[in-house]
C-alpha cells in the first residue's frame, strides 16, 4: 500500500487519489532569475522520483510545474542590467529546461508562466476581497488579512494566537518569527520600470503566493491530489497558498503535501544567497556524467539532508558502473541453468515496489537492487545462468531502472572514445610511477586525436577539444 508523509498531518498516511487511477500533481517550479544550482535539482528529483513511482504503480499522473518569470528578485536584476524582464529571464529558463533533461528529469504535463496567467490572478484577488479576506492599502496595493482565515498555520504547525503578528509585508519572502499580512496585489512603483499590468485591480503586479494558487488551480482545480516542494517553501509559500485558495474556493486545495529537505554543503543549505552553490554545468565540467549527479541527488531518502561531497559523486559511479557491468555480463551468459531465478527476481521486484511504497523508500529500494546485482554476479560467475534466465534477469533490472534511470550511457561519455581513456588510464599509471617523458607523450598523443586532458583534484580528466 502506497504511503507518504503529510506534511499537514505530520504523519504517514495511505495514498488515495481523489479520482481512482489519476494523480493530480503541482510542483513548485524555479524562479528564473538565475541559474539553478545542484541544491535546486536535489527538489526536482525527488519530484521525478515521486513521479516515476506514481506511473510505476500504473497511475495516469498530471503533473503541473509553475515558471516563475515575475516577481521581486526578477525585477530587481532585470532593471540592474537596465534589460527588458523577459529578456532576462529567457536564457535562464532555456538553461532550465536544458539541465532538467540533462539530469534525465521526466516532462511534466504543463509548465505554466506566471506571465502567461495574471487574469487568473487577479480574478482569485477579486474573489479574496469579495468574500473579505483582502484588503486594499493607501498606495493600492491588496494584502491578505491572515486572522481571517482560521486555519492559518496548520500546515507549518504554527499558532498565530501564540505568535506576534507584525504588520504587513510586500517582500515575497519572509521567515516565520512572526506572521504576517502579505502581498496579493503589489501597486506599481516607479522600481518596478514598466514591469506592470494593467488590471481591474489596478496597475501594479501579482505577489508570489497568487501565482502558484492560481496556476495550480486552473491546471489541476481547486483540489487536488500531491502538492510538493523543498522545505523551505513550508512557509510562507505554501502556507499562504492554502489560505489564498481555500479562501477564494471554499475548497480544501490539497490532500497531500509533501516536502523534501535541502542538500547541504559542510552543514549549511546550498543557497545562492549563501554563496556556496554548484550549477549543474560546474558539476558536469569537472568530468562526472550527468547520470552520476543524478544518482546522487536521488539516492538519499528525500526528507533526509543530502549532504553533497565529491566521494558522494565517485560513490555513485561506481554503483552505477556495478549495474552497467551485470547488465553487459547478463547479456553475454551462457551457462546450464537454475530454476530458482523466477522466484528471485520475482521477491526482489516485489520488495523493491513495496520498500518505494513507504514513503518513497529509495535508499532500500537501491539496497535490493544491489543485492539482487549480487545474486546475479554469483550465479554467473558460477555458470548458473541461462539465457532465458538472462533475459528474465535483464526485463527486472530495466523495470528498475524506469525509476532509477542511469543504464544508459548519457552522449557526453560516449564523446570519449574508449581508445582515449584508455590512453588516459596510461598516462595516469605512467604519471604514478615517476615516468615522467612518457607521461607527457602519452598526453601529447591524447591531444594529437582532439581531446585534452585536465588535471583536478579529483584526477584528470579528458574533454574533447572545443
Ligand atoms: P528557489 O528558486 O529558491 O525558489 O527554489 C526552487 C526550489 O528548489 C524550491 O522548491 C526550493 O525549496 C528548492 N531548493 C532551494 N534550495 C535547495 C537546497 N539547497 N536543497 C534542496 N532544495 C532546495
Ligand atoms: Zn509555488
Amino acid at each position: 500500500m502506497l504511503q507518504f508523509y503529510n506534511t499537514l498531518s505530520r504523519k504517514k498516511e495511505a495514498f488515495i487519489p481523489i479520482e481512482e487511477g489519476h494523480v493530480r500533481l503541482y510542483t513548485c517550479g524555479p524562479t528564473v532569475y538565475n541559474y539553478a544550482h545542484i541544491g535546486n535539482y536535489r527538489a526536482y528529483m525527488f519530484e521525478d522520483l515521486l513521479r516515476r513511482f506514481l506511473l510505476y504503480k500504473g497511475y495516469k499522473v498530471t503533473q503541473v510545474m509553475n515558471i516563475t518569470d515575475v516577481d521581486d528578485k526578477i525585477i530587481r536584476d532585470a532593471n540592474a542590467e537596465n534589460v527588458d524582464f523577459r529578456k532576462f529571464t529567457a536564457p535562464y529558463k532555456k538553461a532550465f529546461f536544458e539541465d532538467l533533461d540533462t539530469l534525465r528529469v521526466q516532462k511534466a504535463e504543463h509548465y505554466p508562466e506566471a506571465t502567461g496567467h495574471i487574469d487568473e490572478m487577479v480574478h482569485l484577488v477579486e474573489a479574496l476581497l469579495e468574500h473579505g479576506y483582502a484588503y486594499r492599502t493607501e498606495d493600492g496595493s491588496i494584502y491578505y488579512s491572515v486572522e481571517k482565515f482560521e486555519d492559518y498555520g496548520q500546515l507549518a504547525n504554527i499558532n498565530p494566537g501564540e505568535m506576534q503578528h507584525s504588520e504587513r509585508v510586500e517582500a515575497d519572502e519572509y521567515d516565520k518569527e512572526s506572521i504576517r499580512d502579505f502581498a496579493l496585489w503589489k501597486a506599481w512603483k516607479p522600481e518596478d520600470g514598466d514591469i506592470c499590468w494593467e488590471t481591474s485591480l489596478g496597475k501594479g503586479r501579482p505577489g508570489w503566493h497568487i501565482e502558484c494558487s492560481a496556476m495550480s488551480t486552473t491546471y489541476l482545480g481547486n483540489h487536488f491530489d500531491i502538492h510538493t516542494g523543498g522545505v523551505d517553501n513550508i512557509f510562507p509559500h505554501h502556507e499562504n497558498e492554502i489560505a489564498q485558495s481555500q479562501a477564494a474556493t471554499g475548497e480544501q486545495l490539497v490532500n497531500y503535501w509533501l516536502h523534501c529537505e535541502h542538500l547541504i554543503v559542510e552543514g549549511e543549505k546550498m543557497s545562492k544567497s549563501l554563496g556556496n552553490f554548484y550549477n549543474l554545468r560546474e558539476v558536469l565540467d569537472k568530468g562526472y556524467a550527468p547520470e552520476v549527479i543524478r544518482y546522487v541527488l536521488l539516492s538519499t531518502h528525500y526528507r533526509q539532508k543530502l549532504n553533497f561531497t565529491w566521494e558522494k559523486l565517485e560513490e555513485a559511479a561506481a554503483a552505477i558502473e556495478r549495474l552497467r557491468n551485470v547488465v553487459t555480463h547478463l547479456e553475454n551468459v551462457s551457462g546450464d541453468g537454475d530454476s530458482t531465478i523466477d522466484e528471485l527476481l520475482e521477491e526482489r521486484s516485489e520488495e523493491f515496489e513495496s520498500t518505494l511504497d513507504d514513503d518513497l523508500n529509495i535508499a532500500g529500494a537501491l539496497g535490493i537492487v544491489f543485492s539482487l546485482v549480487k545474486d546475479l554476479n554469483q550465479r554467473i560467475s558460477d555458470g548458473a545462468m541461462t539465457n532465458s534466465g538472462a533475459v528474465k534477469a535483464l526485463k527486472t533490472l530495466r523495470q528498475f531502472d524506469e525509476i532509477l534511470d542511469v543504464l544508459e550511457s548519457s552522449e557526453k561519455e560516449q564523446d570519449v572514445p574508449k581508445e582515449i581513456q584508455q590512453l588516459l588510464q596510461e598516462r595516469e599509471e605512467a604519471r604514478a610511477a615517476r615516468e615522467y617523458d612518457k607521461a607527457d607523450a602519452v598526453r601529447d598523443e591524447i591531444q594529437a586525436k582532439g581531446f585534452i586532458v585536465e588535471d583536478t583534484p579529483d584526477g584528470a580528466i579528458v574533454k574533447p577539444k572545443k
